[in-house]
């Protein structure tokens, strides 16, 4: 059965994601492992410990000992799993940005790096078949660890210079969407000396304050503070803090490709070049600024474990997505929203506004659409789309085609009956035309 989708198996609790479908997910990540231990955490979603509690009886069924973090953001269960020699893989129990009825399982190999398609193939296929207990004294063990947060954020500040942010006695305004970085963020705050007004960094897995999707509209509280105040930066995270977002000094809010291109900008100036990885869906104005500033930057297929499996082949010093997934290989090959907020804060503390800076970014019309399409035509579609566009073809991931002045790429959704286009160009007229002559052939090739 496939279970898996771009960030684990998500469902509504008790509903599709229920304590009976979660033992069974436990004993094949049991089985699929065949060693512990395995650490597990959680974001503070109010089905987190129901779904956690039958995860881990699935695992220790197999025989597997657990060791508990608790509840702390998805990329501190991966920087335990990657720095314990011992830990043989993770297990966080979220739903990242979803709404508070949502829960989900997502499996952290041995590296700290999320499962590999075939890894949760793997699972999948375990999941549907009976799995055998082991006796009664090789049941698994469990134990519990405070410190892995605390540990973590230690972590995250070793790769920042603390002296300089300290030193620049920072304002800002901290939004942690009532997730799961709701101590550990606060904590960085204090430990870089930075004076965070704090919204909604109380646990509350009911997500009162607004949905823990960190997009403009759902941010407006943090808009307004920033931009009324004196804080130089506004910083949000998504439900379980693998992402982050910003709003700039003035009140603005920053597209996820800014806050991408300013820290790949920064790292490419201060490593004197190198290379940066994003997805081919990603604005060129992050292309741009890595190649003014001295770097190579090169395009992957979407999704965040791809974009961070080409960096570690290819000793890539940044890269990310521009949904406010950052990756910084000097800490870890996956998402870090603590880390994205502390190399924002030495980037203003030692190049200034972020207002200023952005303002020296080049910038693109852009639109973003959708056109139905059955699943069963999608590869007809995308090989007609391949077969006619002209320009510079690429089909890395859907076909993206180049010209000189922008891109459009046609990706077919992974989860619903349709495409995406996605068009971006320095002339506004040409970007829309473009749109919409993919619209016409697709929904032509649809009906042919
Ligand atoms: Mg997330």
């Amino acid at each position: 059965m496939k279970m898996f989708g771009t960030n684990g198996i998500r469902g509504i609790a008790n509903e599709d994601m229920g304590p009976e479908l979660a033992l069974q997910v436990g004993k094949a990540i049991g089985s699929v492992l065949g060693e512990g231990p395995v650490a597990i955490a959680t974001d503070p979603r109010t089905s987190s410990p129901m779904i956690k509690c039958a995860v881990c009886s699935g695992l220790m069924a197999t025989g597997i000992d657990i060791v508990d973090l608790g509840i702390i953001p998805t990329p501190a269960l991966q920087y335990h799993v990657k720095t314990h020699a011992d830990v043989k893989g993770g297990v966080m129990i979220t739903a990242s940005h979803n709404p508070p009825q949502y829960n989900g399982i997502k499996c952290i190999a041995e590296d700290g790096t999320e499962f590999t398609k075939e890894q949760e193939s793997m699972v999948e296929d375990a999941y549907d078949t009976v799995i055998k207990c082991v006796p009664w004294d090789r049941i698994g063990r469990m134990t519990s660890i405070d410190g892995a947060g605390e540990a973590y954020i230690d972590a995250v500040i070793s790769h920042v210079d603390v002296d300089a942010i300290k030193k620049a006695r920072l304002k800002i305004v901290l939004d942690c969407s009532n997730g799961a970085a709701c101590e550990t963020t606060p904590m960085m705050m204090r430990k870089l000396g930075v004076d965070a007004t704090l919204l909604n960094c109380v646990m509350d897995g009911t997500f009162p304050g607004h949905e823990s999707e960190p997009i403009e509209s759902n941010l407006t509280e943090l808009i307004d503070i920033t931009g009324r105040t004196d804080a130089v930066v506004g910083m949000a995270h998504d439900g379980d803090a693998d992402r982050c977002v910003f709003v700039s000094g003035s009140g603005r809010y920053l597209p996820g490709d800014l806050s991408l291109a300013l820290i790949a900008q920064h790292k490419v100036m201060v490593n004197g070049g190198g290379k940066v990885y994003a997805p081919v869906s990603t604005s060129s104005t992050v292309k741009d600024v890595v190649e003014s500033s001295g770097g190579e930057f090169h395009y992957t297929a979407v999704g965040s474990p791809i974009v961070a499996r080409a960096m570690m082949e290819n000793n890539g010093i940044f890269g990310g997505e521009d949904n406010g997934g950052l990756i910084f290989p000097e800490h870890q090959y996956c998402r870090d929203g603590a880390m994205g907020m502390a190399s924002i804060l030495e980037i203003i503390a030692k190049e200034g506004d972020l207002d200023d800076l952005i303002s020296k970014m080049p910038r693109y019309h852009s639109l973003k659409l959708t056109v139905r399409c059955p699943d069963e035509k999608k590869r007809i579609v995308a090989e007609r789309i391949a077969q006619v566009a002209e320009g510079d073809v690429d089909t890395t991931d859907g076909v993206r085609i180049d010209y000189d002045d922008g891109w459009v790429l046609i990706r077919a959704s992974g989860t619903e009956p349709k495409f995406r286009i996605y068009s971006e160009s320095s002339d506004e007229i040409l970007m829309k035309e473009r749109s919409e002559h993919y619209r016409g052939l697709i929904e032509r090739f649809v009906d042919e």
